[in-house]
C-alpha cells in the first residue's frame, strides 16, 4: 500500500467537487461519489450508511458490495461496527473486522470478504448524518493520514447530504438533523407556542468547501485568525472593568485564538484540500463531537467558548453578519444560546416563545420574559445545534417542552392542548370583572405584577386590582447607562397614568444577586443572593435611591405614592430608608414641587428576620408585602436559581404555611395591611391557601389573574383552613395532595 499523500486527498476533494457540480439523480451522484472514494482510498469497497430515523441507519450507496442491498440493509444506533462509529461519533479503525467486539455480519451484503474496516462519522457541527465506510480484502490497519483523509472527505460529504444533493426519488434519506426531537428544559414562564424557529445568532453557511490552491487558502486562513485575535485583544482591553465572569470568557477566548494546536489543525485541514471555512467548521464540529461526552460542566463550559470562537472566525472568513437576510417567520419562535433583556426587549411582543439552551429561572432575560408574556424554556441541551432556521416547532413553557420538528400526530395533539388552554383563556376573561369572591363570600384582592411599560396594557385585560409589585430594577437592566431622574419622572409618570387611579406598589431598586447593572461596579462576592444587594446598596449608596425616591415624588404629582423597601432584613434598615424618602418629601417641598396626596412607606418581608421584629416595626410600616421567592429561599436555605434544590421544598409544606401563618397573626395584631407577591401568588392552588390563612391580597403575574380567580370563585375559604389544618394536626410534611384532593372535588 503506498503511503496517502497530501495531493492525494486534493485531488480526491476536487473529483468529489466535479462530481457534484454534474447533474443528475441523488442516488446517482452518491453511488458515484463511493467509487470516487473507494479508488482514491485504494479500497475495495466504500459505502455511506445515513441516518434513516433517530435510531436506524441505512445503507445508502456501495461500492464493492452488493448493490441489492442499498436501501435494504438497516443497522440499530450501536449495532455492529457501523452502529458503534455512529453512536460515539468515532472512528473505528481494523484490521480484522469480523474478530472485533460488537461485529455483525450482515450477509446480504457480501461483506465476508473484506477484512479491514475504517467507518468515520458523517457529521456537521454534532449533527450526526451517518457513516462512511472504506473496507478492503487485506488484513491492514489504516494509517493516521487515511483517517484523517477520510474524515475530511465525510466532513465534505456531511455538506452534502444537508444541501439535499443526495436525497432522490424513493430514497429514503432523511438526516438525522431533520428529524423530530422532543427536547426538555425547564420552565421559566408559562404557555404554548407553534410557530418557526428563529435563530438569534443564525449559523454560518459555508458554500465553499474545496480549496483550489492550498497555500493561498492558508494564507486566508492565517490572516482571519490574526484578525480574529486583535478582535478579541480589543474586546479585553475594553472589557477590563467589566465583571468577573465576562472577563474570564475573554480571556479563554483570548487562549483559544493564539493556541497554536487549533491553528495547526485547521492549517492541516487546508493542506488536505479544504476550503478554510471548512476547516474552521471541521474543528469545530470535532469539538462538538467532544462536548457532548464531557462530564465536567466546566470544560463544556469551555468547549462551548471555543465554539463561539470559531463562529467568529466564520463571519471573518465569510463575511457574513447575524443578517444573513433571512426573513423572520410569520411566528417567529426564538431559539438562542442565552440573551440578554435587552436583546429581548428589541425583540418585543413579535416573538411566540423563546427557546434557550442555558438561561435561569431568575435571569434578567426571563423576567422580560415574563413582563411580555412570552413562553419560555430554558436550559434546553442542544437546542441551538438542533434546531434549523423555520423549522416547525412547538413549545410548553408550563412542562419545560420542546417539540422540534413534530410529527403529525404530535402537532395535532399539541394544538388540541392549545385550544383547550385558549378556551380556559376566554372563560377567566368572562371573569374579567367579577371579583375573586369565594363562595363563603370573602374578598380577595388580586393585584398584579409589573416591571416595564409593556406590562401596563395588561392591569385592565387582566382584570388586576392595581399594581401589587412594581419592579423598578427592570428599567435600569434593560439599558447600558443610568438612567437619568427626568426619564424616570417621565416613566413613573406614564405607570401611574395609566393605572387610572389604581394603586401602583413601587419597589426601589432591587439590584444585587442575580440582577448585575453593566454600567455599576459590585464587590465579588461568594454569595450574592445573600449579599449586597436590595436595600442594603440603596442605603449605602444611597444616590441612587434618593434620585429614585425624588422621581417618584414627582411624577406622583399630587396623586397617592406607594413606595416599598425591598429585602428588608431588621427594623433599622426601613427606619434609616424611610427617613431618607421623608427627606427627599421635604427638599421637594422645599424646591416648590406638589407632593403627593398621601404617601404609603412599606416593606417586602422576604427574610425570616423580619417576621421577628419587634412590634414596633409592624406598628411603623404602613403595609408589608411578602416576597415569597426570596423569603422561601432563606426559609428553606435553598437557592431559587438553583433547580437541583430549588424544587425540594413546597411552598404549601406545612411548615411554611405555619411560618406565613404567624405573619398574618402579627399584621393582625397589629392592623398592618399584609399581601404576598412573590410567584406562587399566581399559582391557583397556593393562592387558595394563602387566601384561607389571611393573606386577602396576591401580587401576581397578569396572566394568573384569571386562573386564580376561576378557582377562589369556586372554592370556601373556611374549608380550604380546614384542609390545611387537618394537614398540620396530622403531622404531615405539605398540604398539598389534600389541597388537591379539595379542589378535585370543587364543581
Ligand atoms: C420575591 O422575592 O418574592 C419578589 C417578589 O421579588 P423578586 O422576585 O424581584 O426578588
Ligand atoms: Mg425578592
Amino acid at each position: 500500500m503506498p503511503h496517502r499523500t497530501e495531493s492525494d486527498s486534493r485531488r480526491l476533494l476536487r473529483r468529489l467537487r466535479d462530481a457534484l457540480a454534474e447533474a443528475g439523480a441523488g442516488q446517482e451522484r452518491l453511488d458515484r461519489i463511493t467509487t470516487i472514494i473507494a479508488d482514491s482510498m485504494r479500497t475495495e469497497v466504500c459505502s455511506v450508511y445515513l441516518f434513516r430515523d433517530a435510531q436506524t441507519l441505512e445503507l445508502c450507496a456501495t461500492e464493492g458490495l452488493n448493490p441489492e442491498a442499498v436501501h435494504k440493509t438497516r443497522l440499530k444506533l450501536g449495532e455492529g461496527l457501523v452502529g458503534r462509529v455512529a453512536r460515539n461519533a468515532r472512528p473505528v479503525n481494523t484490521p480484522n473486522a469480523p474478530d472485533e467486539r460488537g461485529f455483525r455480519f450482515m450477509p446480504e451484503t457480501g461483506e465476508e470478504v473484506f477484512s479491514s474496516f475504517l467507518g468515520v462519522p458523517i457529521q456537521r457541527l454534532g449533527e450526526r448524518l451517518g457513516v462512511l465506510v472504506v473496507q478492503s480484502k487485506d488484513a491492514r490497519t489504516f494509517t493516521e493520514d487515511e483517517v484523517y483523509a477520510l474524515e475530511v472527505v465525510a466532513m465534505v460529504l456531511a455538506e452534502m447530504t444537508e444541501l439535499g444533493a443526495f436525497v432522490g426519488e424513493g430514497a429514503a434519506l432523511a438526516p438525522l438533523h431533520k428529524h423530530p426531537a422532543l427536547l426538555r428544559g425547564v420552565c421559566a414562564q408559562e404557555g404554548v407556542a407553534e410557530g418557526q424557529v428563529w435563530l438569534h445568532e443564525p449559523r454560518v453557511s459555508i458554500t465553499r468547501l474545496v480549496n483550489d490552491d492550498s497555500e493561498a487558502e492558508t494564507a486566508r486562513l492565517r490572516a482571519a485568525v490574526e484578525k480574529l485575535r486583535v478582535s478579541v485583544d480589543d474586546l479585553l482591553r475594553v472589557a477590563r472593568s467589566a465583571d468577573k465572569e465576562h472577563l474570564e470568557v475573554l480571556q479563554t477566548y483570548r487562549m483559544f485564538a493564539h493556541s497554536r494546536g487549533w491553528l495547526k489543525r485547521m492549517e492541516e485541514n487546508v493542506m488536505l484540500g479544504l476550503s478554510a471555512e471548512a476547516a474552521v467548521e471541521k474543528e469545530q464540529s470535532a469539538a462538538r463531537a467532544r462536548l457532548e461526552t464531557v462530564p465536567d460542566a466546566y470544560l463544556r463550559d469551555r468547549l462551548h467558548d471555543l465554539d463561539d470562537l470559531s463562529n467568529r472566525l466564520l463571519r471573518l472568513l465569510t463575511g457574513q453578519g447575524n443578517d444573513t437576510g433571512a426573513e423572520m417567520p410569520e411566528r417567529p419562535i426564538l431559539v438562542a444560546r442565552n440573551i440578554g433583556p435587552g436583546e429581548l426587549l428589541d425583540y418585543g411582543r413579535k416573538l411566540r416563545g423563546i427557546v434557550l439552551e442555558e438561561g435561569a429561572v431568575g435571569s434578567h432575560a426571563t423576567i422580560v420574559a415574563r413582563a411580555l408574556a412570552i413562553p419560555l424554556v430554558i436550559n434546553v441541551p442542544r437546542i441551538t445545534t438542533d434546531a434549523l432556521n423555520g423549522d416547525h416547532i412547538m413549545i410548553d413553557g408550563s412542562e419545560g417542552q420542546v417539540h422540534l420538528r413534530p410529527e403529525d400526530s404530535v402537532a395535532s395533539a399539541f394544538r388540541d392542548k392549545m385550544a383547550m388552554q385558549a378556551k380556559a383563556q376566554e372563560r377567566y376573561a368572562s371573569l374579567r370583572d367579577l371579583p375573586a369572591e369565594a363562595r363563603c363570600g370573602t374578598r380577595v384582592r388580586l393585584m398584579m405584577n409589573a416591571g416595564l411599560m409593556a406590562d401596563l396594557p395588561s392591569l385592565k385585560g387582566s382584570g388586576a386590582e392595581g399594581v401589587g409589585l412594581f419592579r423598578t430594577e427592570l428599567q435600569f437592566l434593560v439599558r447600558s447607562t443610568v438612567p437619568r431622574r427626568s426619564e424616570l419622572v417621565a416613566l413613573y409618570a406614564r405607570v401611574l397614568d395609566s393605572a387610572q387611579g389604581q394603586r401602583v406598589a413601587f419597589r426601589t431598586l432591587d439590584i444585587g444577586s442575580d440582577k448585575v447593572m453593566p454600567y455599576m461596579k459590585r464587590p465579588d462576592e461568594p454569595n450574592p443572593a445573600m449579599g449586597w444587594r436590595a436595600i442594603r446598596v440603596g442605603l449605602d449608596k444611597s444616590g441612587v435611591l434618593r434620585m429614585q425616591v425624588q422621581a417618584l415624588i414627582r411624577a406622583a404629582a399630587g396623586r397617592p405614592l406607594t413606595v416599598m423597601f425591598p429585602l428588608v432584613a431588621q427594623m433599622s434598615e426601613f427606619e434609616a430608608a424611610r427617613a431618607i424618602l421623608m427627606r427627599e418629601m421635604e427638599r421637594e417641598r422645599r424646591l416648590g414641587h406638589v407632593l403627593p396626596a398621601r404617601v404609603e412607606v412599606g416593606v417586602m418581608l422576604e427574610t425570616p428576620s423580619l417576621a421577628f421584629a419587634p412590634d414596633s416595626f409592624f406598628e411603623l410600616v404602613d403595609f408589608i408585602s411578602v416576597g415569597g421567592n426570596d423569603l422561601k429561599q432563606f426559609f428553606f436555605a435553598a437557592d431559587r436559581e438553583n433547580e437541583l434544590v430549588r424544587r425540594r421544598y413546597d411552598t404549601l409544606s406545612t411548615s411554611f404555611i405555619t411560618f406565613l401563618q404567624q405573619i398574618v397573626a402579627r399584621c393582625v395584631a397589629s392592623g398592618t395591611p399584609l399581601s404576598f407577591c412573590g410567584e406562587d401568588a399566581g399559582r391557583p392552588l397556593d393562592a387558595l391557601a394563602m387566601a384561607a390563612i389571611g393573606l386577602g391580597t396576591l401580587s401576581m403575574r397578569p396572566a394568573s389573574v384569571g386562573p386564580v380567580k376561576a378557582l377562589i370563585r369556586r372554592a370556601h375559604l373556611g374549608e380550604v383552613a380546614e384542609v390545611i389544618a387537618r394537614a398540620q394536626v396530622r403531622g404531615l410534611e405539605t398540604a398539598r395532595p389534600a389541597l388537591l384532593d379539595y379542589a378535585a372535588s370543587l364543581d
